[in-house]
């Protein structure tokens, strides 16, 4: 496999560029049973990635699950599961729970110590990062001081502190693999040449449901239209975030860091059937593009198995369905976060955090009922735009900045 980030051919190298790794080495080749523990297992990715593990024949167990609301479910996952520990990341809520059904053997944990623990623990091997929104830092941040294998699912982690993970990753030996279906087919893409041979990468969006609205239609969207995703079936931040095409920005900034590529190497093709996951061209004109259905246990599974390919329970691809796969180009008009991703990948620095914690708040609003759907891109801008820039803030700071930018939302809200 082409390693991204290196100039020779390297097939066990990961995004993050680490050739030939002690993880690799010692973790997916060596030892037949592989812990797993997913951060948000309650949500749309921790079921699906609880799924493969069912269906892993015994290679895959889950050592620990965490969860923030849904405490009955989490519950019944640790059973079925048989998990070590269960992390209640609601400190609040986990007390007034009744945890009498908790199985006997799985150790109940508490907040953000009890994230941090298990995301570092002896025993894990993998870790999925599947919490929604920057909340999902703390226990991707914690693995990868670990030096951990990442299932990255939670691609805030990226947009807040991209190029600090990224030197923390390179720092402790961990490893990040791509669970976002786009950045999965872009890794799986690139091992067909070498990294000097890459031209750009070409992200697919299927266009959320408004794809086709005028901009008249998408100022009177409803929450309830907007959460009717036609491929996917996902949280409901992240089907906002594709509505508005938030998601693609954040995915922009997310290949960047995690491929690291120059922002002019990123582009965006509409293609409304969610086909095929992303391209990449080479400098020849090849164009080489992964495949499969809109389904996220695909991913999910080649982040944890990979370096090897396994059989697993995602659906296969029956190309006689699909008698049209259409690209077309994004209309930055009617879509304009699109170049606000653009921006914050080329700006680097602070401006990821402004974005995120922005259009988290925003998003929060329009799901409130406070705020409209075409107001979400128009504020994130503002917000960016007004922001004090920072070219190489501490992590501390970007949370800084994450909460000065949910306060400026908030503050909009109440005007
Ligand atoms: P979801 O809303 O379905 O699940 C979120 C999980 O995070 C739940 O287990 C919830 O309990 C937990 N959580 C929520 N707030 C928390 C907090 N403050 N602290 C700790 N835990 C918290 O979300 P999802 O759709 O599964 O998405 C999870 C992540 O994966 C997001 O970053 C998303 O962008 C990414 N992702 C999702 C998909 C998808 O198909 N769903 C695809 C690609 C990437
Ligand atoms: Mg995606």
């Amino acid at each position: 496999m082409a390693c991204p980030r290196h100039r020779h051919s390297c097939h066990k190298c990961a995004p993050n560029g680490r050739i030939g790794s002690k993880d690799f080495l010692s973790d997916a080749m060596q030892k037949t049973v592989l812990n797993v523990a997913i951060l948000g297992s309650t949500g749309s990715i921790g079921k699906s990635a609880l799924e493969v593990i069912a269906a892993s024949e015994g290679k895959l167990r889950v050592a620990a699950l965490t969860a923030h609301g849904q405490l009955d479910l989490a519950i019944d996952q640790a059973r079925t599961h048989q998990a070590r520990w269960l992390v209640a990341t609601d400190t609040v809520a986990a007390e007034s729970h009744d945890w009498s059904a908790l199985p006997a053997d799985t150790e109940l944990l508490l907040g953000e110590d009890g994230l941090r623990r298990v995301a570092m623990a002896d025993e894990v091997d993998k870790v999925v990062a599947a919490i929604v929104g920057s909340a999902g830092l703390v226990g991707t941040w914690a693995a990868l001081e670990a030096g951990k294998t990442v299932a990255l699912a939670n691609k805030e982690t990226l947009v807040v502190a991209g190029s600090l993970a990224m030197s923390l990753a390179d720092r402790t030996g961990a490893t990040i693999l791509p669970v976002d279906s786009e950045h999965s087919a872009v890794f799986q893409a690139l091992a067909a040449g070498q990294r000097d041979e890459l031209q750009r990468v070409i992200l697919t969006a299927s266009g959320g449901p408004f794809r086709d609205y005028t901009s008249e239609q998408l100022s009177e969207v409803t929450v309830q239209q907007a959460l009717s995703h036609p491929n996917w079936s996902m949280g409901p931040k992240i089907t906002i975030d594709s509505a508005t095409m938030m998601n693609k920005a954040l995915e922009i900034v997310e290949a960047r860091w995690l491929f690291d590529l120059a922002p002019e190497q990123i582009d965006v093709v509409l293609h409304r059937q969610s086909i095929v996951h992303s391209l990449v061209e080479f400098v020849d004109g090849s164009i080489i593009a992964q495949l499969s259905p809109p389904d996220m246990k695909l991913p999910i599974q080649y982040a944890l198995t990979y370096p090897e390919r396994r059989r697993g329970p995602a659906p296969r691809l029956d190309l006689t369905q699909y008698q049209h796969l259409e690209f077309q180009p994004p209309d930055p008009e009617r879509f304009p976060a699109l170049d606000l991703g653009l921006r914050v990948a080329r700006d680097g620095g602070s401006a990821g955090a402004v974005l995120n914690g922005a259009n988290e708040a925003a998003v929060a609003g329009f799901l409130n009922g406070e705020m409209r759907f075409h107001e979400i891109v128009p504020i994130c801008k503002s917000v960016l735009d007004h922001h004090q820039y920072d070219s190489q803030p501490s992590l501390e700071q970007l949370l800084e900045y994450d909460g000065w930018a949910r306060e400026e939302v908030s503050r909009w809200v109440c005007a």
